[in-house]
């Protein structure tokens, strides 16, 4: 198992979503079964020219972990991991994180985030992406460079768009 904390290059993402393909395909075979319920551990959220790339930047201290109520989310050696079972799907973690990274599959009613694909290498998101905007942090040179460019990002599309129906959608994403 490897601890894969991966970094976002805003600008240099296009919005294609090969990545998001890339991760439901590798979700339906970890469970070996074409679940239409299953949703993408990463997201574009919103459209062209003010869309934002997504995903749980495994953080040290993670406010999610701290909001969540029945311990479903715990920091451990390969990032912060999420128990389906104990998950009820209060929604608690969506709303602590800072990023938009964790949300609820609202045909399930239990909180999705990215787990890095431990039993990867390179997870299949990172592969999918032909500009390279995604990144192993700890192979990427520049990931403050590519923080910092992703909360500008994030903050200019806030800034652009009505508020609310973007809080919205940053907290709850876009595949439900
Ligand atoms: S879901 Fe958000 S708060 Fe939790 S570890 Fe990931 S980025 Fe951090
Ligand atoms: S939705 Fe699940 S993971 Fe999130 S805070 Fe509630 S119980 Fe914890
Ligand atoms: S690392 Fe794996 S689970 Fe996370 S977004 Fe990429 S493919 Fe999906």
């Amino acid at each position: 198992m490897v601890s894969n904390r991966i970094s976002i290059d805003s600008l240099a993402c296009t919005g294609c979503k090969d990545c998001v393909v890339a991760c439901i395909e590798q979700l339906q075979q970890r469970t070996q079964k074409e679940d239409d319920c299953i949703s993408s551990r990463i997201q574009v959220l919103g459209t062209e020219p003010l869309f934002f790339l997504t995903i749980c930047r495994q953080c040290i201290e993670a406010p999610c972990v701290d909001a969540c109520i029945t311990g479903a989310l715990r920091q451990a050696v390969i990032g912060v991991m999420l128990n389906d079972i104990t998950c009820i799907g209060c929604g608690m973690c969506t709303m602590a994180c800072p990023f938009g990274a964790i949300w609820l599959n609202k045909d399930r009613e239990k909180s999705v985030k990215c787990d890095g694909c431990p039993n990867h290498a390179i997870p299949p998101c990172i592969n999918a992406c032909r500009p390279e905007a995604l990144q192993l942090e700890q192979k990427a040179r520049i990931a403050g460079t590519h923080r910092r460019r992703s909360s500008e990002k994030m903050i200019t599309i806030e800034r652009r768009v009505d508020g609310p129906e973007t809080s919205s959608y940053m907290t709850h994403g876009g595949n439900g």
